[in-house]
């Protein structure tokens, strides 16, 4: 036990939570909490997410080096500690490969949020970046251009991350837009996608704004 001991146990429930809604697979993913100022804590490199034990986690300081945990941080830490460079916000990071999220990512197309009330709600408009290559510096770099604007990027032919101002609302963003991926993707075999009038969806984006929910 340490004195994040809650934390840990967070993230390894969000582990769990991603592996039984089948949006990562293998050792897919990578989640991470700021505890302070300084320090992330973030999952192993390699491990399956749904199979993480507390004391697996590594705490590493803003500048990504290690300061405490046995096993090696993830190999996404670049872009974690970018989004929490640019965004004082932000306390938490989830990304994962959730399958109907990440086809649209594949297939290079935007992922409406002006469809479903509770995207516009919750999530806001939802960024498509430019491929860069997992696991290298390049990730954070294609973030850079979007990351101040929204709270929800699809990782061009990679996956999906969301953020929030806690573990809960990043991992409920994640599911949000990946429930959403799923009912435009069937929505689209039915016929055309109606997106919500321009007011309605000024009127819900208000609702986020005053609830705190940023970008404004
Ligand atoms: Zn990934």
């Amino acid at each position: 036990m340490d004195s994040y001991s809650t934390i840990r146990n967070e993230i390894v429930k969000v582990g769990r939570r991603l592996a039984a809604r089948e949006l990562i697979s293998g050792s897919d993913g990578n989640i991470s909490v700021r505890l302070t100022e300084d320090h992330i804590m973030v999952t192993p490199s390699g491990r399956n997410k749904g199979l993480l034990e507390p004391l697996e986690m590594v705490i590493v300081d803003r500048e990504g080096s290690k300061i405490k945990g046995e096993l090696e941080a993830s190999s996404e830490l670049a872009m974690h500690l970018s989004v929490y460079e640019a965004r004082p916000d932000v306390r938490a990071c989830v990304h994962a490969h959730p399958p109907y999220a990440t086809a649209f990512a594949v297939a290079g197309r935007e992922l409406p949020f002006d469809v479903l009330p509770e995207v516009v709600v919750t999530v806001g408009p939802i960024a498509l970046t430019e491929y860069a290559p997992p696991g290298t510096a390049a990730v954070a770099k294609s973030l850079e251009v979007y990351v101040n604007e929204h709270n929800a990027f699809l990782l061009q032919n990679h996956g999906l991350l969301t953020v929030g101002c806690d573990l809960e609302e990043a991992c409920n963003r994640h599911e949000t837009v990946e429930h959403c991926a799923h009912i435009l993707h069937l929505a689209d075999q039915l016929g055309e996608i109606t997106s919500l009038q321009a007011e309605e969806v000024a009127r819900l984006s208000k609702i986020r704004n005053e609830a705190g929910k940023r970008p404004s």
